[in-house]
Order: C-alpha cells, then sequence, then structure tokens
C-alpha cells in the first residue's frame, strides 16, 4: 500500500511516501515558503537520496500539494507511474479537543471538529484543514486520515488535565490541558518496548520529546497519564523560544509595568523567551553548546534553566508513575545533545539512574541506544522520533 503523509504548517508542507508494504520510504520532502516570494521544494527519492531543490511559485496550499503529486509522478526521479497507486493520504492535525482519543477517516463531520478547534489552535488547525481540502480536490476519491496531535493524552485523568482555575472555564469552553506531540511520545514509548524487551502494558516510561517545541509524558501501561503541554504548546519545558511554567501573575506584572498589549505579550512568551530571551544568542541549542562550558555566561545559564526544568519534570512523573522503567530522549535536541543529557542526569542515582558518560557522548545522529551503565535501575535510551511511520500505519488501520 502506498501512503502519503502530509504536515501542513502556514508556510510550509512536510511530505512522506511510503511503501507501507515494505515499510519503506519512496520519496520524501518540504515545500517553503507557501504564499510568500521565493518559494522552493525540496525533494529526495528514497530516505537516504540526494536533496533537489526546485524553485517555483507556490502561492497556497493546493498548489504546493498538486507540485508535490507532480515530482512524485513525473521525471527521471518519479517514484509512481501514476497518481492512482497512491492508496490514501494521512495528515498530521494538530488539535482534535477531547472529541478525538485516536486516528479517524476524515469525513466532513470531522472537518467540522477540526474546524471547532481552531478557537484552541489558531495557527496549526486552519493549514492542516487546507491540506485536507486540497488533496480533496484535487483526488475527490482518495481515502484521508486525520492523525491527531492531541488524541494519544486523551488517556489522561481529570486530576491531570483540570486546571484550578473556576470550573466553569472548562465546562462551558473545554478550557483543560490537552498535550500535544502524542503522535512521538506514543512511537517512542512503543519502540522502547521492543528495545527493552518487555510488553508495553508493563511498562512506566517517562518520554522526552525535545525539537522546536519541547514536552515531556508519562506513560503508563503505554497510557499517557500526564504530560507537560497544556491547554495550548506554551506550558511546561523551556523551549527555543517559548517560556513554559511561568508564575501566571508574572504575565499581569509585565503587562501592566510595560504597558503590553495581548498580542505584544503572546509574542513574548511564545517568540522571544526561551534559552532565546535568557541567552539573547539564539534559540537553537547547537548555537549556545558551540565551545560548552566556555562560550559565555549566559549561554551556559540558558542550558542550566532549559535542563533543570526538564530534571524537574522526570522527578515528578517518577512520583506520578510511583516508578520508572525508561526515561526516552527524542527529536532534534534530545536525539543530538549529549550535554542537555548529561546535565539533567548528572546526579540521578538516589533515583535509579546511572549516566554512563561515554556512551552518552557517542549517541547521536539518528542512532538508538541505551546510554546508562549495566547496574542502573532505570534505564535512559535515545530513540529517534518517526512521526511520519506513525501516520502512515494509522492510515492504513484506518482505511482497512
Ligand atoms: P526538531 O523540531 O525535532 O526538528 O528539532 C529542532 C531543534 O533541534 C533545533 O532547534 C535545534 O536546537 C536542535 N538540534 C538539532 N541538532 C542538534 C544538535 N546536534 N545539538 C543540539 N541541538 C540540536
Amino acid at each position: 500500500m502506498k501512503i502519503l503523509v502530509l504536515n501542513c504548517g502556514s508556510s510550509s508542507i512536510k511530505y512522506q511516501l511510503f511503501d507501507m508494504t515494505t515499510t519503506t520510504v519512496l520519496a520524501k520532502g518540504l515545500v517553503q515558503r507557501v504564499g510568500m516570494a521565493g518559494s522552493t521544494i525540496d525533494y529526495r527519492k528514497g530516505d537516504a537520496g540526494k536533496k533537489k531543490v526546485y524553485e517555483c511559485d507556490v502561492l497556497d496550499h493546493k498548489i504546493g500539494i498538486a507540485k508535490i503529486f507532480e515530482l512524485l509522478t513525473t521525471g527521471e526521479e518519479a517514484v509512481l507511474k501514476s497518481l492512482k497507486e497512491l492508496d490514501a493520504v494521512g495528515h498530521r492535525i494538530v488539535h482534535g479537543g477531547d472529541k478525538f482519543s485516536s486516528s479517524v477517516l476524515l469525513t466532513d463531520e470531522v472537518k467540522k471538529a477540526i474546524r471547532d478547534c481552531i478557537v484552541f489552535a489558531p495557527l496549526h488547525n486552519p493549514p492542516n484543514l487546507k491540506g485536507v481540502e486540497a488533496v480533496e480536490d484535487i483526488l475527490p476519491t482518495i481515502r484521508q486520515v486525520a492523525v491527531f496531535d492531541t488524541a494519544f493524552h486523551q488517556t489522561m485523568k481529570p486530576e491531570a488535565y483540570i486546571y484550578a482555575i473556576p470550573y466553569m472555564f472548562y465546562e462551558k469552553h473545554r478550557i483543560r490541558r490537552y498535550g500535544f506531540h502524542g503522535t512521538s511520545h506514543r512511537y517512542v514509548a512503543s519502540r522502547a518496548a521492543q528495545l527493552l524487551g518487555r510488553p508495553l502494558n508493563e511498562l512506566k516510561l517517562i518520554t522526552v520529546h525535545l525539537g522546536n517545541g519541547c514536552s515531556i509524558c508519562a506513560i503508563d501501561k503505554g497510557q499517557s497519564v500526564d504530560t507537560s503541554m497544556g491547554h495550548t504548546p506554551l506550558e511546561g519545558l523551556a523551549m527555543g523560544t517559548r517560556c513554559g511554567d511561568l508564575d501566571p501573575a508574572l504575565i499581569l506584572h509585565i503587562m501592566k509595568q510595560y504597558e503590553l498589549t495581548i498580542p505584544e505579550m503572546d509574542n513574548l512568551l511564545n517568540k522571544h523567551s526561551g534559552v532565546l530571551g535568557i541567552s539573547q544568542i539564539s534559540s537553537d541549542l547547537r548555537d549556545l553548546e558551540e565551545d560548552w562550558p566556555n562560550k559565555s555566561e549566559r549561554a551556559n545559564l540558558a542550558l542550566d534553566v532549559y535542563s533543570h526544568r526538564i530534571k524537574k519534570y522526570i522527578g515528578a512523573y517518577m512520583a506520578v508513575l510511583n516508578g520508572c522503567d525508561a526515561v526516552i530522549w527524542t527529536a532534534g535536541v534530545g536525539e543530538n545533545s549529549p550535554i542537555v543529557r548529561s546535565i539533567v542526569h548528572r546526579d540521578m542515582s538516589w533515583l535509579g539512574i546511572k549516566l554512563d558518560f561515554e556512551k552518552n557522548e557517542v549517541t547521536w545522529r539518528g542512532a538508538e541506544g541505551d546510554i546508562t551503565t549495566p547496574d542502573s535501575k532505570v534505564k535512559v535510551l535515545v530513540i529517534p522520533t518517526n512521526e511520519e511511520l506513525v501516520i502512515a500505519q494509522d492510515t492504513i488501520e484506518c482505511v482497512s
């Protein structure tokens, strides 16, 4: 079965075409600057083929998706004889509210529900929907599936998802913790069970997803019981440019003191905070880690704050889970930063974690591995995430 996976952002479209009979990637790439001048399309045949970059006008998502279809079916590097070979399309949809606890076949009703959740994810759900509608326009009979970032966390109990504010906000407006990165947390948890050689439904796991956005999840017997992102992806860990947890009174105080408007404050918390805000150097951890620990005091402070927050959550989730078999690191920073992993896991032997610093140093760039000593009671694993594969698998399940 040939499944196309699409992740449509406001100005980008990430795509990956799978042959799920052999679980291989036939082609993948990225459309950038959708709706802007200077749009480009990357195309890579196979998982590790040479990347080709094409310049073309991509005025909207429909044009972008039509170009992707053209690259997949024409020219020297085509991987499909025609679009008839395509069996289904799976979409990453950021917010499904509390309506979806698993992936679903896209129908008019599901599209309406995604539209209803725009109020929760105004930057993400509209372009996600544009992708769905663009495919519908080009291939009206193809089956499409929605895979939600929030679905995995629907197993949380009220004590984990209700905020301590007047209950009316939950009852009337569904204001609660939803959590995000569900597809990634789900993937690395099941992969961890395979690596540990134990059934997932016997394990207590803490998964740490550190990319541009960062979140951590407590998983008991394969089910999410708590996660750090909340009603929006702003809560929890400190991120590249997002503040994460904060004394809510500070927001009022800063707005008053600096006479900031709501959009200005929103911008400050989402775009100018996190490690960028502290360091004033960069939101990219690679820049802060260069020459570590001799770069600058502020670069070190940003890395320390970032890591301390992760350590604190790991401790909290060990308490929530009443134990832990393994901590799993994933995504850009989680997979590639021995520095952050070593700061976080330093002095955790009382909690049963003994890092093997040598293994930690050499485990990165797509490698999977256990980075603890043989006598470490709690294992620490590095597992590259693969959200696209989960979307392709869910798509097959929904259309079969
Ligand atoms: P993702 O959202 O998973 O693609 O992750 C993107 C983030 O990963 C970037 O913002 C970088 O800060 C981080 N990253 C990528 N490579 C490295 C690396 N070698 N060391 C530290 N951070 C990295």
